[in-house]
């Protein structure tokens, strides 16, 4: 296959010259424990699929797309009693962000989007600081909280929020032999000890390991490459939507172009 134009990793420099991409996708995950059953890249392959997905749709469009290469560290700092396991501070993140969006502002792309993977990276705050000071627009897509209705129709409500059905057909369906079903744990949490700590709107970091002793939020019984492939199809096709409406939004446009 020649290299696509719309994928930085692959992309020469001649066909990025007469290409002239003007909104930037960064995929961000994170690599660590998935349960017993899935790999550590997990976030990195899921974040990078559907970045690579939505940008074709774009691509093929009209649009003007270009997927830089994945940042595979995220906020992990509740798991580092997990082997191996490589957290990064929210300064850092804030760090490599901020060279990210301002190298790309420099050559005139002042659209970027991150697509977020962890449910343990926030990037808010940095977003608020960053637009206000380089004044390009940032966008953060959460893709796990996109398309609800279709996460809880193919998931029959038991999606999961970490390696369970939901990112195990996912897996299933992009990396099936990295998949090793037979050893997954049933994702069980164990609720807070201190009572006042399990109510809606109070909130502190679960200890990981003492919370999820398999390390996986959500059972992935249930998970199929099928119900994997629907889930991707939903989710880049709204990711596409995102990048063609951003690629084609006028100067003085609000929000901050
Ligand atoms: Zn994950």
């Amino acid at each position: 296959m020649p290299p696509r134009s719309y994928i930085l990793f692959e992309a020469n420099y001649a066909q990025l010259k007469s290409y002239r991409p003007n909104v930037a996708v960064l995929p961000w995950g994170a690599t660590e424990a998935h349960n017993y059953h899935m790999p550590h890249g997990t976030d990195v392959i899921e974040a990078t699929a559907l970045a690579e997905r939505a940008a074709k749709l774009a691509f093929e469009a009209g649009a003007k797309p270009i997927v830089l290469p994945a940042i595979p560290f995220g906020n992990n700092a509740q798991q580092l009693d997990q082997v191996a396991t490589v957290s990064i501070s929210t300064a850092t993140a804030s760090a490599i962000l901020s060279d990210v969006a301002q190298s790309l502002k420099t050559q005139g792309i002042d659209r970027l989007v991150i697509l977020n993977a962890h449910g343990g990276n926030e990037f808010k705050p940095i977003v608020r600081d960053l637009q206000a000071r380089l004044g390009m627009l940032i966008v953060i897509i959460n893709f796990f909280q996109m398309c609800p209705d279709a996460l809880d129709e193919i998931f029959e409500g038991n999606a999961g929020d970490h390696a369970g059905q939901m990112e195990t057909s996912f897996l299933l369906h992009e990396r099936p032999d990295w998949v090793q079903l037979a050893q997954a744990g049933p994702g069980d949490r164990v609720p807070f000890a201190i009572e006042g700590l399990n109510q809606a709107g109070v909130w502190t970091p679960r200890p990981w390991s003492k919370s999820h002793p398999d390390t996986g939020s959500g059972n992935p019984a249930g998970a199929s490459a099928e119900k994997g492939k629907q889930y991707i199809g939903r989710v880049s096709y709204e990711i596409s939507r995102v990048l063609i409406s951003l690629s084609t939004a006028q100067k003085g446009q609000s929000p901050f172009l």
